[in-house]
């Protein structure tokens, strides 16, 4: 029988790296995919309805929630996000590991209704070092930035329930050690009780 594929939830603030590590690890595996989550915030410039994000308004958001769409859903920074479901569990029936990039709020969701799932939380060297990638990044206005800062320093105190922590100082050693985490937990114990019946 095949093997049903892991549920990997990386959190971490905006501006700490979390979709280099993630596109980085995606493309040096083949088992591993991304759940592109819906989200009413305006599309960023390089953004593509469909590859980021599904872009919606706020009327086809709270649909989705009332048809059971989400997986979990959670407001950040005055915008709304969440995980389409039927994508998730199909991915995972057939085998793959599924990526979600998520904030603290939906990966405490997750973590309450499916245990079993991976939660990983990355973060950057220092706030002073967000601060620098945010601005970098160029995404996102002053203001932003610092609602942005504020809304990390909370995620960090909430962030309680997190089985491991990737800091990405480096993206290459961050997306080694995601695909690491991954390989790991195929090998648990738990999972290959199978070989242990097997004494012919
Ligand atoms: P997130 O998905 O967590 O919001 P991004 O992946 O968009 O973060 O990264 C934020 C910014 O920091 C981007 O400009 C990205 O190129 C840069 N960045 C990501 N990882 C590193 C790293 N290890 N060192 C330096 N800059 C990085
Ligand atoms: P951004 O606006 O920078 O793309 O994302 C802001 C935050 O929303 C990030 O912390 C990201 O992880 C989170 N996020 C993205 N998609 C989802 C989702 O489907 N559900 C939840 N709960 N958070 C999400």
């Amino acid at each position: 029988m095949k093997k049903k594929g892991k549920l990997v939830v990386i959190s971490g603030p905006s501006g700490a790296g979390k979709s280099t590590v993630v596109f980085k690890a995606l493309g040096e595996r083949d088992d591993v995919c991304f759940s592109i989550s819906a989200t009413t915030r305006k599309p960023r410039p390089n953004e593509v309805d469909g590859r980021e994000y599904f872009f919606v308004d706020l009327e086809r958001f709270q649909e989705m929630i009332d048809n059971n769409e989400l997986l979990e859903h959670a407001e950040y920074v005055a915008n709304r996000y969440g995980t389409p479901r039927a994508y998730v569990e199909q991915k995972i029936a057939e085998g793959m590991n599924v990526i979600l990039d998520i904030e603290v709020q939906g990966a405490r969701q997750v973590y309450e209704k499916m245990p079993e799932a991976i939660m990983i939380f990355v973060v950057p060297p220092s706030i002073d070092e967000l601060r620098n990638r945010l601005e970098k990044r160029g995404t996102d206005t002053p203001r932003a930035i610092e609602a942005r800062l504020i809304r990390a320093r909370q995620e960090y105190a909430e962030a309680t329930f997190y089985d491991y922590i990737i800091v990405n100082d480096d993206a290459d050693t961050a997306a080694d050690e995601l695909s690491a985490i991954i390989t790991a937990e195929h090998c648990v114990a738990a999972d290959r009780m199978e070989y242990l019946k097997d004494t012919d």
